[in-house]
């Protein structure tokens, strides 16, 4: 069975449909994350799996049990919320041991483990410390260590490391994997950082106004996203809109502004489409089983250190790409740009 398993959900908040009716299934052991932008409803769909919101329909089910109307405590989930919420006046093995005190375990015992939790974040030692002595990042150890402690099923986590700075955040999205490795709990966390998203989730849940867009494994889903939101969101995407033209066996012609291309598609699609092609899937030089898009006036360049981030111009079409900085572009040069067939998107518009 699944641990976790949205069933027809929905959520509304005075009238307002903010999670229309949903079905999502999370295996034990998945490090899910939940991408989309502010307002889409990750926290609300979270908070559902906590028990700190209740559906307005349908059922949440833990390990095929029902927990749908059952309170934050009797469920084998923790929280990491966004602010970390940490109990100012007590010490950090306190704060730890909150939740196992309230299970009713002895203190020698609870201490002992709080001290295992803190060494495991990386804060061996730092049980006796208060809240106020430690950094951002120490913290958001710390309410990790809490919530870990009572050795949830599930653990949610809610932006819990958008206070961080970038070389902190990046060290303990490795960290997060690496506990949710060594534990085995499932994880469900929640950004609106698509970087973040890639590079710590099993599977990524792209949710946009209550919905969910597309999911799946992150090259999945970069590479070959559902819809437009979740090409868009993901990354940067160039977009041509475009009409098919004519089908013939697993390939489509569709009339872009740039011109008619030929890329694989079949006949199920509707008429009118959208190709999504990357920024580094523009290419200067001809790929295998690719073809020409057309020659582009080079706008706009910057260095990015690994690469050059360049915008062109073909045909009225703004297209946006990642050169390598060997190349040498100039702005105003002319260049010849390549995509390979099997890199475009097709999306039904
Ligand atoms: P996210 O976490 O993706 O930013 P939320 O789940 O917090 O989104 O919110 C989704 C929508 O639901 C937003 O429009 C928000 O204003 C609304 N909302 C969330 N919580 C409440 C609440 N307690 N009362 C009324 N509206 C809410
Ligand atoms: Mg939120």
């Amino acid at each position: 069975t699944d641990r976790v398993e949205f069933r027809s959900v929905t959520k509304e908040y005075d009238g307002n449909v903010v999670v229309a009716p949903l079905d999502l299934s999370i295996a034990a052991g998945e490090f899910v994350v939940l991408l989309g932008p502010s307002g889409s409803g990750k926290t609300t769909l979270l908070n559902m799996i906590g028990g700190f919101a209740s559906p307005s329909s349908g059922r949440v089910l833990i390990d095929g049990q029902d927990f749908t109307d059952l309170p934050p405590a009797r469920r084998p989930t923790a929280t990491v919320f966004q602010d970390y919420a940490l109990f100012p006046h007590m010490s950090l093995a306190a704060n730890v041991a909150f939740g196992l005190r309230m299970q009713g375990m002895a203190k020698p015992a609870r201490l002992a483990k709080a001290e295992a939790m803190l060494e495991l974040v990386g804060l061996k030692g730092f049980g006796k410390r208060g809240v106020h002595q430690l950094s951002g990042g120490q913290r958001q150890r710390v309410a990790l260590a809490r919530a870990m402690a009572v050795e949830p099923k599930v653990l949610l986590l809610d932006e819990p490391l958008g206070a961080l700075d970038l070389a902190l955040r990046r060290q303990m999205q490795e960290e997060l994997v690496r506990l949710q490795k060594r534990s085995g709990a499932t994880f469900v966390h929640v950004t609106h950082d698509q970087e973040e998203a890639m590079s710590i989730a099993d599977r990524i849940v792209v949710v946009n106004k209550g919905r969910i867009e597309d999911m799946g494994p992150p090259d999945r889903v970069y590479l070959k996203p559902a819809t437009l939101f979740a090409a868009t969101f993901m990354g940067e995407s160039n977009v041509l809109a475009g009409r098919v033209a004519a089908v013939s066996s697993g390939e489509i012609q569709v009339e872009t502004p740039l011109g008619a291309l030929v890329v694989p598609g079949s006949a199920l699609l509707a008429s009118d489409v959208h190709l999504v092609l990357r920024p580094e899937q523009l290419q200067l030089t001809p790929p295998a089983n690719g073809f020409a898009l057309g020659q582009a006036r080079v706008e706009e360049l910057s260095f990015q250190g690994t690469h050059c981030r360049c915008h062109c111009h073909m045909s009225g079409q703004d297209l946006v790409l990642r050169a390598p900085v060997s190349a040498g572009l100039k702005t105003g040069a002319t260049v010849t740009l390549h995509a390979a067939r099997d890199d475009v998107v097709v999306l039904k518009a």
